[in-house]
Formats: structure tokens, C-alpha cells, sequence
């Protein structure tokens, strides 16, 4: 996750995050990602089950029961297990998180732990009672899914309607007095819709902004086609940075992300040396301490089963499940190749990731995106957009 306010408007400083001795325990989330010990963002999919269809959805969805999923107590024993572990924010995800009924009861649980609780949803089925509920059990951050305007987001999700909805799921959200914002996942069907998105965004007041690059993963891994050619990438991601810069201009609170393509970092350290020279070590710092892609090391994810994952796009790999060993025992036990290798990733990753200028900054990217393409889960990152000459081989 880079924040492009943060960092190219210049919204906060190395100072901000060593006020509080960047240690997971103190910051204030939105610095997080500067922290120095990585304690886990944990991302719990408890529920599979979903009401919509979309076409790159990690965990393939569907509107249908998943026996097996983990109950109330089984869930409130896991969320004791991430309180002792120190687990700095538990996002809610799904499938469709408000389909399964003791969210709110799971949620205040967590928040009386000491936990920051947010939720990750396609907004649709938010009524203004639920978002009163989810105020009252102290959820911090709703993060609702729109991949376009009306008619490429409802394609896109598989659901007539889908975007009144979701836009008025949003609008309750806001309205209880919950901070919410939006998520856009990038693709050839809706990069167009990028300048809509940042006017819908003033338009309803929307304080955050988050674009994902495509992962190809579950559902998404059948999309390697429809993502963007590096060229495209490039200038979509300069659309982005340029928005967000005469955004900041207007509405100095308003915060614009991008996230899953860590070049993204480099990228953006270039245009701060072009443009800002004066900013760059300071620019640099932040992205060093935020350090790129950190799956299986400051985020992690946990499925409906109770399995455990590197982040939410490695579903079909498991380092072990919540029901027999706690997370934190799971987590930190190298046994596993896999789980060994993302902890020294920086030594793991070959070819022109190896050789990068930038890995200390960019993490080596999303391996589970070279793993889909190549096969090999240290294989450079296809989707990286930056050259041989800007990565510093020639
Ligand atoms: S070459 Fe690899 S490490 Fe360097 S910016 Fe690209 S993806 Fe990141």
C-alpha cells in the first residue's frame, strides 16, 4: 500500500512516524506502513459466501452456503490469540462480510482487545441500520469495492444495480459516522472510468481513495489478458499521481493510495527527483521504512476455514490453521519454505528484481503474480512497468 497523498503531496514527513518510535502498538494507522516491527495487518475472510459475482474475486465467491466456516467462539478464541500477538488492525473480508450475522458481536469483541477494526465490502447490502450497528461496534474504516460507473462496475460485478447500491451502502456508512471510502481495482474495461471515480469522490465527499492493481489470483488469475500492457499501467499511474495532486490542492484530508504493484514506489520516487528534488530523501526514507510488498510479513491473511495464508491472494497455499496452532506460532515458524523465503524475500527474488536499484523500496512486488505467470514464485514480477534503464541495469 503507497500513499500517494502522503508521499507526493507531501502530507506527511519521516517526523510523523518517528514520533511514535514507529512501533506497531502506537502509530496511528494511517502510518502504519511505516513501522519498523511489521506486526501483521491480518485480513480474516470469514465468510466465502458472497451476493455478488465478480469477475476478479481472489476467493471465487459464489451465493452459496460453505459448511465448515469457523463459528462465533471459534472466532472469538482467534481474535484473543491476535490481541496477545500484539496484531495491530483486523479487517473483515469475505466473500461479503455483512452476509454472516455476528459481525458486529466478532467486531466489538475485537475492539474491547484492543484491536482496529475494519471491513472490506462491495457496499451493497449496507441499510442505514447495519451502519448504525457497525458504528456501534466501533468499526473504524469501511473500505467499500466500485470498479467503475454504473454500467462497467455492474459487469464488472456481476449484478444489475450493483452501483446505486453500493453508492448508497456508502452514504449510509458515511452517515452513521463511519469513515468510509472506496476501493477500484484496475483493468483494460474501466482505467477509463479513473477521472469519473476522482469526481465522484468530491462530489460525495469520499475521504479515501484506493486503486488496486490486478492480482492474479482466483477468479483474477483468468484476467492476465485484460490487465494493463506496462505502457498503459504507466500512464494510468500518472493519471493517479497527477488527480492526486490537484486533489490535495482542494480537499487537504483526502487520501489516495495505490496498491499491489510496489513499483509504484520507484515510480514515484522518479517523479519526486524530476519534480520536488528538495523532497527526495525524505520521500525515499518513508518508502523505505514502508518497504514494499510485505505478504507473509506485515500483512496475512486468514480464511473461512481457519487457514492461514501469506496474504489474501494465496488461497491455495497454507502455512497451517487457526482451529490447531495459534496464529502467531503459525506465523512465525520458518519450517515452511514458503513462509521462510518471504521473510528474506529481499535474497529470494531473481533475475532484474535481484539486480533492481529499488527492491529495498518495491519488496520484489507480488510474488503470487510471477508464481501465475511463470511458475516460479521468485520469478521477477511480470506486471512491473519499469525499465531496464529506470531500474538501474543499463
Ligand atoms: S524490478 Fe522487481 S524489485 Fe525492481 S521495481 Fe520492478 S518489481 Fe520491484
Amino acid at each position: 500500500m503507497i500513499g500517494i497523498t502522503k508521499l507526493l503531496c507531501g502530507a506527511t514527513s519521516p517526523g510523523d512516524a518517528l514520533r511514535y518510535g514507529r512501533d506497531s502498538s502506537r502509530l496511528p494507522h494511517e502510518l502504519l506502513q511505516f513501522s519498523h516491527d511489521k506486526r501483521p495487518v491480518v485480513v480474516w475472510n470469514f465468510t466465502r459466501r458472497c451476493n455478488l459475482h465478480c469477475r476478479h474475486c481472489y476467493s471465487e465467491s459464489q451465493d452459496q452456503e460453505y459448511p465448515g466456516e469457523c463459528s462465533t467462539a471459534e472466532g472469538k478464541a482467534f481474535i484473543d490469540s491476535l490481541a496477545e500477538y500484539k496484531v495491530p488492525v483486523l479487517l473483515f473480508s469475505g466473500g461479503e462480510p455483512f452476509i454472516r450475522p455476528d459481525l458486529f458481536e466478532l467486531a466489538d469483541y475485537a475492539v474491547k482487545r484492543g484491536l482496529r477494526t475494519v471491513i472490506s465490502t462491495n457496499g451493497t447490502l449496507i441499510t442505514p441500520a447495519l451502519a448504525r450497528k457497525a458504528r456501534e461496534a466501533g468499526i473504524s474504516y469501511v473500505g467499500i469495492s466500485l470498479d467503475g460507473l454504473e454500467r462497467v462496475n455492474d459487469t464488472f460485478r456481476g449484478s444489475r444495480g450493483a452501483f446505486q447500491m453500493t453508492l448508497e451502502g456508502l452514504r449510509h456508512t458515511r452517515e452513521a459516522g463511519v469513515k468510509a471510502g472506496l476501493r477500484f481495482t484496475i483493468t483494460r474495461h474501466n482505467v477509463k472510468d479513473i477521472p469519473d471515480i476522482f469526481r465522484l469522490m468530491e462530489e460525495e465527499g469520499i475521504p479515501r481513495l484506493c486503486f488496486y492493481h490486478l492480482a492474479y489470483a482466483g477468479r483474477g488469475s483468468k484476467l492476465v489478458k485484460e490487465d494493463l500492457s506496462h505502457d498503459e499501467t504507466r500512464k494510468a499511474v500518472d493519471l493517479i499521481f497527477d488527480k492526486s495532486l490537484e486533489l490535495h490542492q482542494r480537499h487537504r484530508d483526502s487520501e489516495v493510495l495505490t496498491v499491489d504493484n510496489h513499483s509504484d514506489a520507484p515510480y514515484l520516487l522518479l517523479r519526486v527527483q524530476r519534480e520536488q528534488p528538495a523532497r527526495v530523501a525524505a520521500v525515499h526514507r518513508l518508502l523505505k521504512w514502508n518497504g514494499g510488498n510485505s505478504s507473509g510479513v506485515g500483512i496475512g491473511d486468514v480464511d473461512n476455514l481457519g487457514n492461514v495464508h501469506a496474504d489474501q491472494f494465496w488461497q491455495h497455499y497454507s502455512f497451517g490453521n487457526i482451529r490447531e496452532r495459534k496464529f502467531s506460532d503459525i506465523w512465525e515458524d520458518t519450517s515452511d519454505p514458503l513462509m521462510r523465503g518471504l521473510k528474506k524475500k529481499k535474497l529470494m527474488v531473481k533475475g532484474r528484481c535481484a539486480a533492481c536499484a529499488f527492491l529495498e523500496i518495491c519488496g520484489g512486488n507480488l510474488r503470487v503474480r510471477a508464481e501465475a505467470v511463470t511458475g516460479d514464485v521468485w520469478a521477477p514480477d511480470p506486471a512491473c512497468y519499469l525499465t531496464d534503464e529506470e531500474i538501474g541495469l543499463k
